[in-house]
């Protein structure tokens, strides 16, 4: 339920109205909106009597949230999330451009793709260092030791660290070497891992499951969101369909629709999106049309031998390229890069 109190009601009205919700069994969470406190009380309604509820003095409206997702939806959160990670606000005007390598490799590969993708205008280092591998024998990542490589490349730059995490276990670790902790695709209904990165203060970059309606995708943002990390940005990376030309489907439907559902940034990753590099511009320059937040982009100097995606992975010429007319297409949007 959606409790809204009216404008200038004071602290202690607002903190009594949420024990007496606390008191009923409810999980509590609130947020401000044109001058009034709104309250989002979840769980098993039903033993309220929410007429009554109505009549408290410091209640202005009471009303259901219809959506299975509650903190994640509009109609709880009418502003649009901004997520703030260093000097990069994500959800703003200005467009989120993440880049790097699929896997860090090492450190002279790691260290000429930042250096190359912050010159071109990207604000996030991207890189995995534990790598979610289709085969068990490909390459798994490096671990720790790219963590630190990741780290170190991207503060040489300037840049801000997005990794994917895989394990509750592996978090914390986490958490020590990035600004972002990426949930893949693979994991996008490990409840017990939205849960962990739900009890960080880092923002999370969940990814649209392979196979995952936008309606599942919130409601896995809902998990990390109800641990008390409103934190999220959403990432479109593509679905599977019966194509096959292409990686995936790249799914830009879900830009307007969960702009709409959801006050949450959303990026689109058209790398995975597409799986072929001479899409991957085209894509990308369609999901900021869409109304994308920002990107996230593969980049290797080097892609014939990359250790993985590098059929994908854009050369740093073309990332630059690419970046000159997202700022293009962004300046009719009344938007930055
Ligand atoms: C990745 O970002 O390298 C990755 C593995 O992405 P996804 O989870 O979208 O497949
Ligand atoms: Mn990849």
């Amino acid at each position: 339920m959606l409790v809204v109190l009216k404008p200038g009601t004071s602290e202690t009205a607002a903190a009594d109205a949420i024990t007496r919700l606390r008191m009923a069994g409810l999980a509590v969470h609130r947020t401000e909106f044109e001058s009034r406190v709104r309250i989002a009380a979840v769980g098993d309604t039903s033993a309220m009597d929410w007429n009554e509820v109505a009549s408290w003095a410091s209640v202005e409206s009471v009303a259901k949230l219809a959506r299975p997702f509650k903190l994640a939806s509009r109609a709880f959160h009418p502003h649009d999330t901004v997520i703030s990670v260093g000097r990069v606000a994500i959800g703003g005007p200005q467009l989120a451009i993440m880049a790097g390598p699929c896997s860090v490799e090492g450190e002279e590969q790691v260290f000429t793709i930042a250096k190359a993708v912050a010159e071109a205008g990207a604000t996030v280092m991207r890189g995995g260092a534990y790598k979610p591998r289709t085969s068990p024998y490909a390459f798994q990542g490096l671990g720790e030791e790219g963590l630190k490589l990741l780290r170190r490349a991207a503060d040489a730059h300037g840049l801000a660290v997005v990794s994917e995490v895989m394990e509750p276990q592996l978090v914390t670790l986490l958490a020590r070497y990035c600004d972002i902790l990426q949930i893949g695709a693979r994991n996008m209904q490990n409840y017990a891992l939205l849960r962990e990165v739900g009890h960080t203060e880092k923002p999370v970059l969940l990814k649209r499951g392979l196979s995952s309606t936008i309606e599942e995708w919130l409601l896995s943002a809902e998990h990390v969101m109800a641990q008390g990390n409103r934190q999220v940005i959403l990432c479109e990376r593509g679905i599977r369909t019966f194509e096959t030309y292409t990686r995936n489907t790249l799914d830009l439907n879900a830009v307007p629709v969960v702009k709409e559902l959801s006050h949450l940034p959303v990026i689109v990753d058209p790398s995975h999106g597409t799986g072929i590099r001479d899409k991957v511009a085209p894509m990308a320059r369609a999901a900021i049309a869409a109304g994308a937040d920002g990107l996230m982009i593969e980049v290797h100097h080097d892609p014939d031998r990359a250790l993985s995606d590098g059929a994908q992975s854009l050369y740093p010429a073309q990332f630059t390229e690419l970046v000159q007319q997202i700022r293009t297409i962004a300046e009719v949007l009344g938007r930055t890069v």
